[in-house]
Protein backbone atom coordinates (compact mmCIF):
# COMPACT_ATOMS: atom_id res chain seq x y z
CA UNK A 1 0.00 0.00 0.00
CA UNK A 2 0.89 4.21 -0.69
CA UNK A 3 2.49 5.25 2.08
CA UNK A 4 1.61 8.71 3.35
CA UNK A 5 4.07 10.67 2.64
CA UNK A 6 3.44 10.27 -1.42
CA UNK A 7 -0.42 10.45 -1.08
CA UNK A 8 -0.79 13.96 -2.28
CA UNK A 9 -2.62 16.25 -4.66
CA UNK A 10 -2.04 14.59 -8.04
CA UNK A 11 -3.54 11.34 -6.62
CA UNK A 12 -6.91 13.34 -6.04
CA UNK A 13 -6.57 14.96 -9.27
CA UNK A 14 -6.52 11.30 -11.10
CA UNK A 15 -9.49 10.64 -8.94
CA UNK A 16 -11.33 13.27 -10.30
CA UNK A 17 -10.98 12.12 -13.65
CA UNK A 18 -11.75 8.20 -12.82
CA UNK A 19 -15.10 9.49 -10.91
CA UNK A 20 -16.51 11.87 -13.96
CA UNK A 21 -19.65 11.08 -15.85
CA UNK A 22 -20.34 9.04 -12.25
CA UNK A 23 -20.65 11.28 -9.51
CA UNK A 24 -22.44 14.57 -9.42
CA UNK A 25 -20.18 17.78 -8.93
CA UNK A 26 -23.01 19.27 -5.64
CA UNK A 27 -23.90 22.63 -5.45
CA UNK A 28 -22.08 24.84 -2.72
CA UNK A 29 -25.41 26.69 -1.39
CA UNK A 30 -25.17 29.25 1.26
CA UNK A 31 -27.30 29.04 4.88
CA UNK A 32 -27.91 32.35 5.77
CA UNK A 33 -29.23 30.92 9.61
CA UNK A 34 -25.83 29.06 10.38
CA UNK A 35 -24.29 32.18 8.74
CA UNK A 36 -25.42 34.28 11.27
CA UNK A 37 -24.75 31.84 13.98
CA UNK A 38 -21.13 31.74 12.67
CA UNK A 39 -20.22 35.29 12.00
CA UNK A 40 -18.77 34.24 8.77
CA UNK A 41 -20.56 33.32 5.68
CA UNK A 42 -21.32 29.49 5.94
CA UNK A 43 -21.54 27.30 2.92
CA UNK A 44 -23.19 23.63 3.07
CA UNK A 45 -21.71 21.42 0.56
CA UNK A 46 -24.82 19.15 -0.71
CA UNK A 47 -23.10 15.86 -1.14
CA UNK A 48 -26.62 14.26 -0.66
CA UNK A 49 -27.42 14.86 -3.88
CA UNK A 50 -25.30 12.15 -5.07
CA UNK A 51 -27.05 8.95 -7.16
CA UNK A 52 -27.16 6.98 -4.08
CA UNK A 53 -27.45 9.52 -1.38
CA UNK A 54 -24.21 10.46 -0.05
CA UNK A 55 -20.68 11.11 -0.88
CA UNK A 56 -19.15 7.75 -0.38
CA UNK A 57 -19.99 6.70 -4.02
CA UNK A 58 -17.07 9.24 -4.67
CA UNK A 59 -14.55 6.63 -2.58
CA UNK A 60 -16.33 3.58 -4.25
CA UNK A 61 -16.00 4.70 -7.76
CA UNK A 62 -12.50 6.03 -7.51
CA UNK A 63 -11.34 2.17 -6.29
CA UNK A 64 -13.57 0.65 -8.55
CA UNK A 65 -12.89 2.45 -11.55
CA UNK A 66 -8.89 2.28 -10.77
CA UNK A 67 -8.96 -2.28 -10.61
CA UNK A 68 -7.08 -4.10 -12.76
CA UNK A 69 -9.01 -5.13 -16.07
CA UNK A 70 -8.67 -8.33 -15.49
CA UNK A 71 -10.97 -8.43 -11.96
CA UNK A 72 -14.13 -10.02 -11.76
CA UNK A 73 -15.83 -8.81 -8.48
CA UNK A 74 -15.42 -6.44 -5.23
CA UNK A 75 -16.56 -7.03 -1.70
CA UNK A 76 -17.40 -4.79 0.77
CA UNK A 77 -18.85 -5.24 4.76
CA UNK A 78 -20.80 -1.97 5.14
CA UNK A 79 -23.91 -2.14 5.78
CA UNK A 80 -24.29 1.57 4.88
CA UNK A 81 -23.50 4.24 2.48
CA UNK A 82 -19.82 2.65 1.69
CA UNK A 83 -21.91 -0.64 0.69
CA UNK A 84 -24.37 1.41 -1.59
CA UNK A 85 -21.36 3.21 -2.88
CA UNK A 86 -19.79 -0.38 -3.95
CA UNK A 87 -22.90 -1.61 -5.50
CA UNK A 88 -23.33 1.50 -7.50
CA UNK A 89 -19.30 1.88 -8.74
CA UNK A 90 -19.59 -2.21 -9.38
CA UNK A 91 -22.72 -2.01 -11.25
CA UNK A 92 -21.47 0.60 -13.66
CA UNK A 93 -17.99 -1.17 -14.05
CA UNK A 94 -19.81 -3.91 -14.88
CA UNK A 95 -18.46 -6.25 -12.29
CA UNK A 96 -19.65 -8.49 -9.13
CA UNK A 97 -20.51 -7.09 -5.71
CA UNK A 98 -20.83 -9.20 -2.86
CA UNK A 99 -21.67 -7.24 0.52
CA UNK A 100 -21.51 -9.33 3.41
CA UNK A 101 -22.90 -8.75 6.67
CA UNK A 102 -24.31 -10.21 9.86
CA UNK A 103 -28.13 -11.22 10.21
CA UNK A 104 -28.93 -8.27 12.84
CA UNK A 105 -28.84 -5.89 9.66
CA UNK A 106 -32.07 -4.15 9.92
CA UNK A 107 -33.94 -5.24 6.34
CA UNK A 108 -34.46 -1.95 4.94
CA UNK A 109 -30.44 -1.63 4.67
CA UNK A 110 -30.15 -5.45 2.71
CA UNK A 111 -32.99 -4.15 0.54
CA UNK A 112 -31.08 -1.11 0.09
CA UNK A 113 -28.08 -2.42 -1.19
CA UNK A 114 -29.46 -5.27 -3.18
CA UNK A 115 -31.41 -2.77 -4.79
CA UNK A 116 -28.61 -1.38 -5.93
CA UNK A 117 -27.49 -4.43 -8.20
CA UNK A 118 -25.32 -6.24 -5.40
CA UNK A 119 -25.42 -9.99 -3.78
CA UNK A 120 -26.02 -9.83 0.02
CA UNK A 121 -24.48 -12.42 1.37
CA UNK A 122 -25.80 -12.33 5.33
CA UNK A 123 -23.35 -14.52 7.49
CA UNK A 124 -23.57 -15.11 11.44
CA UNK A 125 -24.56 -12.41 14.32
CA UNK A 126 -21.34 -9.65 13.91
CA UNK A 127 -19.47 -7.71 11.56
CA UNK A 128 -16.46 -9.80 12.56
CA UNK A 129 -18.54 -12.90 11.13
CA UNK A 130 -19.15 -10.65 8.35
CA UNK A 131 -15.62 -9.38 7.73
CA UNK A 132 -14.19 -12.63 7.83
CA UNK A 133 -16.20 -13.91 4.95
CA UNK A 134 -15.76 -10.85 2.93
CA UNK A 135 -12.35 -12.14 3.29
CA UNK A 136 -12.15 -15.55 2.72
CA UNK A 137 -14.48 -14.42 -0.81
CA UNK A 138 -11.22 -12.39 -1.91
CA UNK A 139 -9.10 -15.64 -1.11
CA UNK A 140 -11.17 -17.67 -2.43
CA UNK A 141 -13.05 -16.01 -5.42
CA UNK A 142 -10.85 -13.68 -6.19
CA UNK A 143 -12.86 -10.70 -5.33
CA UNK A 144 -11.40 -7.48 -4.36
CA UNK A 145 -11.83 -5.83 -0.98
CA UNK A 146 -13.00 -2.36 -0.97
CA UNK A 147 -12.08 -0.53 2.14
CA UNK A 148 -14.91 2.32 3.42
CA UNK A 149 -11.77 4.75 4.26
CA UNK A 150 -8.33 3.29 4.57
CA UNK A 151 -7.16 2.40 0.59
CA UNK A 152 -5.73 5.51 -1.05
CA UNK A 153 -8.22 5.35 -4.07
CA UNK A 154 -10.72 5.78 -1.76
CA UNK A 155 -9.21 9.05 0.04
CA UNK A 156 -8.67 10.22 -3.16
CA UNK A 157 -12.17 10.21 -4.28
CA UNK A 158 -13.49 12.02 -1.63
CA UNK A 159 -10.67 14.51 -1.81
CA UNK A 160 -12.34 15.23 -4.86
CA UNK A 161 -14.86 17.15 -3.02
CA UNK A 162 -12.53 19.22 -1.64
CA UNK A 163 -11.16 19.79 -5.02
CA UNK A 164 -14.74 21.26 -6.19
CA UNK A 165 -15.29 23.33 -3.03
CA UNK A 166 -11.89 25.45 -3.77
CA UNK A 167 -13.27 25.47 -7.30
CA UNK A 168 -16.31 26.96 -6.45
CA UNK A 169 -15.34 29.04 -4.00
CA UNK A 170 -11.28 29.88 -4.07
CA UNK A 171 -11.67 32.17 -0.68
CA UNK A 172 -12.91 29.39 1.74
CA UNK A 173 -11.07 29.71 4.84
CA UNK A 174 -12.18 26.71 7.18
CA UNK A 175 -13.69 23.50 6.48
CA UNK A 176 -15.80 21.71 8.81
CA UNK A 177 -15.85 17.76 7.96
CA UNK A 178 -17.66 14.82 9.55
CA UNK A 179 -15.17 12.41 10.90
CA UNK A 180 -15.69 8.73 11.18
CA UNK A 181 -13.02 6.59 9.90
CA UNK A 182 -11.13 9.52 8.29
CA UNK A 183 -11.29 9.10 4.50
CA UNK A 184 -13.05 12.15 3.93
CA UNK A 185 -11.56 14.36 6.22
CA UNK A 186 -8.03 12.89 5.29
CA UNK A 187 -9.02 13.24 1.38
CA UNK A 188 -10.48 16.66 1.84
CA UNK A 189 -7.24 17.84 3.61
CA UNK A 190 -4.51 16.78 1.17
CA UNK A 191 -6.97 18.13 -1.39
CA UNK A 192 -8.08 21.48 -0.07
CA UNK A 193 -4.94 22.25 1.82
CA UNK A 194 -3.18 21.02 -1.76
CA UNK A 195 -4.34 23.80 -3.43
CA UNK A 196 -3.92 26.97 -0.23
CA UNK A 197 -2.16 25.84 2.61
CA UNK A 198 -3.89 28.39 4.99
CA UNK A 199 -7.54 26.40 4.37
CA UNK A 200 -7.92 25.48 8.44
CA UNK A 201 -9.57 22.22 8.63
CA UNK A 202 -11.36 20.78 11.46
CA UNK A 203 -12.67 17.06 11.89
CA UNK A 204 -15.77 16.78 14.07
CA UNK A 205 -17.19 13.44 15.59
CA UNK A 206 -19.77 12.94 18.05
CA UNK A 207 -18.34 12.80 21.48
CA UNK A 208 -19.66 8.86 22.11
CA UNK A 209 -17.31 6.29 20.47
CA UNK A 210 -15.15 9.09 18.48
CA UNK A 211 -12.23 6.59 17.17
CA UNK A 212 -10.30 8.91 15.02
CA UNK A 213 -10.18 12.06 17.56
CA UNK A 214 -9.24 8.84 20.76
CA UNK A 215 -6.09 7.62 18.10
CA UNK A 216 -5.00 10.98 17.62
CA UNK A 217 -4.91 12.29 20.98
CA UNK A 218 -3.50 8.71 21.59
CA UNK A 219 -0.63 8.71 18.73
CA UNK A 220 -1.78 5.47 17.58
CA UNK A 221 -4.89 4.07 16.73
CA UNK A 222 -7.14 2.51 19.47
CA UNK A 223 -9.85 0.92 20.02
CA UNK A 224 -13.37 2.67 21.65
CA UNK A 225 -16.61 1.61 22.56
CA UNK A 226 -19.24 1.51 20.29
CA UNK A 227 -22.91 3.24 20.82
CA UNK A 228 -25.75 4.22 18.82
CA UNK A 229 -25.95 8.04 17.64
CA UNK A 230 -28.26 10.57 16.32
CA UNK A 231 -25.17 10.31 13.94
CA UNK A 232 -25.04 6.72 13.16
CA UNK A 233 -22.89 7.02 9.62
CA UNK A 234 -20.13 8.20 12.20
CA UNK A 235 -19.87 4.86 14.10
CA UNK A 236 -17.29 2.63 13.65
CA UNK A 237 -13.27 1.75 14.37
CA UNK A 238 -10.62 3.17 12.32
CA UNK A 239 -8.78 0.19 12.21
CA UNK A 240 -5.78 -1.27 14.23
CA UNK A 241 -3.86 -1.46 11.29
CA UNK A 242 -4.83 1.39 9.92
CA UNK A 243 -1.97 2.49 7.11
CA UNK A 244 -3.07 5.83 5.28
CA UNK A 245 -6.16 7.87 7.15
CA UNK A 246 -4.47 7.83 10.62
CA UNK A 247 -1.34 9.45 9.63
CA UNK A 248 -3.09 11.97 7.32
CA UNK A 249 -5.46 13.09 9.69
CA UNK A 250 -3.16 13.25 12.24
CA UNK A 251 -0.77 15.56 10.21
CA UNK A 252 -3.67 17.53 8.81
CA UNK A 253 -6.83 17.93 10.71
CA UNK A 254 -5.68 21.86 12.45
CA UNK A 255 -8.18 20.57 15.53
CA UNK A 256 -10.38 17.70 16.00
CA UNK A 257 -13.88 18.28 18.13
CA UNK A 258 -16.40 16.64 19.32
CA UNK A 259 -20.42 17.39 20.05
CA UNK A 260 -23.15 15.78 22.18
CA UNK A 261 -26.27 14.10 21.18
CA UNK A 262 -27.94 17.30 22.17
CA UNK A 263 -26.09 19.08 19.99
CA UNK A 264 -26.64 17.08 17.21
CA UNK A 265 -30.58 16.74 17.91
CA UNK A 266 -30.53 21.11 17.93
CA UNK A 267 -28.47 21.32 14.66
CA UNK A 268 -30.47 19.27 13.01
CA UNK A 269 -33.52 21.38 13.96
CA UNK A 270 -31.81 23.91 12.30
CA UNK A 271 -31.30 22.35 9.31
CA UNK A 272 -34.18 21.09 9.11
CA UNK A 273 -36.18 24.33 10.11
CA UNK A 274 -33.72 26.83 8.72
CA UNK A 275 -32.01 25.59 5.62
CA UNK A 276 -35.25 23.07 5.22
CA UNK A 277 -32.97 19.90 4.29
CA UNK A 278 -33.71 16.40 5.32
CA UNK A 279 -30.20 14.93 5.91
CA UNK A 280 -28.49 12.44 8.39
CA UNK A 281 -27.42 13.72 11.83
CA UNK A 282 -23.91 12.96 10.60
CA UNK A 283 -24.24 15.61 8.52
CA UNK A 284 -24.91 18.19 10.78
CA UNK A 285 -21.68 17.98 13.54
CA UNK A 286 -19.93 20.87 12.18
CA UNK A 287 -22.78 23.21 12.66
CA UNK A 288 -23.40 21.61 15.78
CA UNK A 289 -19.82 22.39 16.87
CA UNK A 290 -20.39 25.93 15.90
CA UNK A 291 -24.12 26.19 17.44
CA UNK A 292 -22.45 25.16 20.81
CA UNK A 293 -19.64 27.53 20.68
CA UNK A 294 -17.46 24.84 21.15
CA UNK A 295 -14.98 26.61 17.86
CA UNK A 296 -14.67 29.81 18.54
CA UNK A 297 -14.65 32.69 16.04
CA UNK A 298 -13.89 31.46 13.07
CA UNK A 299 -12.53 32.69 9.81
CA UNK A 300 -14.83 32.43 6.97
CA UNK A 301 -16.15 31.61 4.83
CA UNK A 302 -16.56 28.38 6.62
CA UNK A 303 -17.83 25.38 4.52
CA UNK A 304 -19.34 22.04 5.77
CA UNK A 305 -20.14 18.74 4.02
CA UNK A 306 -23.60 17.56 4.06
CA UNK A 307 -22.13 14.07 3.21
CA UNK A 308 -25.67 11.98 3.46
CA UNK A 309 -29.54 11.55 3.57
CA UNK A 310 -29.81 7.79 4.09
CA UNK A 311 -31.62 8.21 7.67
CA UNK A 312 -34.00 6.63 9.65
CA UNK A 313 -37.09 8.58 8.59
CA UNK A 314 -39.38 8.20 12.07
CA UNK A 315 -36.62 8.55 14.38
CA UNK A 316 -35.70 11.62 12.48
CA UNK A 317 -39.49 12.62 12.71
CA UNK A 318 -39.09 12.32 16.12
CA UNK A 319 -36.11 14.38 16.93
CA UNK A 320 -37.31 17.11 14.91
CA UNK A 321 -40.94 16.87 16.55
CA UNK A 322 -39.54 17.40 19.69
CA UNK A 323 -39.98 13.92 20.77
CA UNK A 324 -37.64 11.41 23.43
CA UNK A 325 -35.67 8.82 22.08
CA UNK A 326 -34.00 6.13 22.70
CA UNK A 327 -30.43 5.60 21.48
CA UNK A 328 -29.56 2.15 22.91
CA UNK A 329 -29.43 2.82 27.04
CA UNK A 330 -29.19 6.84 26.45
CA UNK A 331 -32.38 8.43 26.63
CA UNK A 332 -32.14 11.87 24.20
CA UNK A 333 -34.58 14.16 25.60
CA UNK A 334 -37.22 15.89 23.33
CA UNK A 335 -36.51 19.47 22.82
CA UNK A 336 -39.43 21.87 20.24
CA UNK A 337 -37.26 24.04 17.99
CA UNK A 338 -37.32 27.43 19.29
CA UNK A 339 -38.51 26.62 22.92
C1 LIG B 1 -18.91 7.57 5.97
C2 LIG B 1 -19.65 8.80 6.30
C3 LIG B 1 -19.05 9.88 6.98
C4 LIG B 1 -17.62 9.84 7.51
O1 LIG B 1 -16.64 9.52 6.55
P1 LIG B 1 -15.25 8.86 6.98
O2 LIG B 1 -14.46 8.80 5.74
O3 LIG B 1 -15.55 7.50 7.55
O4 LIG B 1 -14.65 9.74 8.03
C5 LIG B 1 -19.81 11.01 7.20
N1 LIG B 1 -21.10 11.10 6.81
C6 LIG B 1 -21.72 10.08 6.16
C7 LIG B 1 -23.14 10.25 5.75
C8 LIG B 1 -21.02 8.90 5.88
O5 LIG B 1 -21.64 7.90 5.25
Amino acid sequence: MQEPSDFGLEDVFAAQTRIKGTVNNTPLIPSPFMSRAAGAEFLMKMELMQPIGAFKLRGAVSAVMALPGDVTGVTCCSTGNHGRGVAFAAKRRGIKAVVCMSSLVPQAKVDGIRALGAEVRIVGTSQDEAMAESQRLCDAEGLVEISPFDDPHVIAGQGTIGLEMLAQRPDLRTLLVPLSGGGLAAGVAVAAKGINPDVRIVGVSMDRGAAMHASIRAGHPVEVAEYLSLADSLGGGIGRENRLSFPLCRDLLDQTVLVTEEEIRDALQVMFFEDRIVAEGACVVGQAAVLAGKLGALEGPIGTIITGRNLDMSLFLDVISGKDVQLGDYLLKGKRYGS
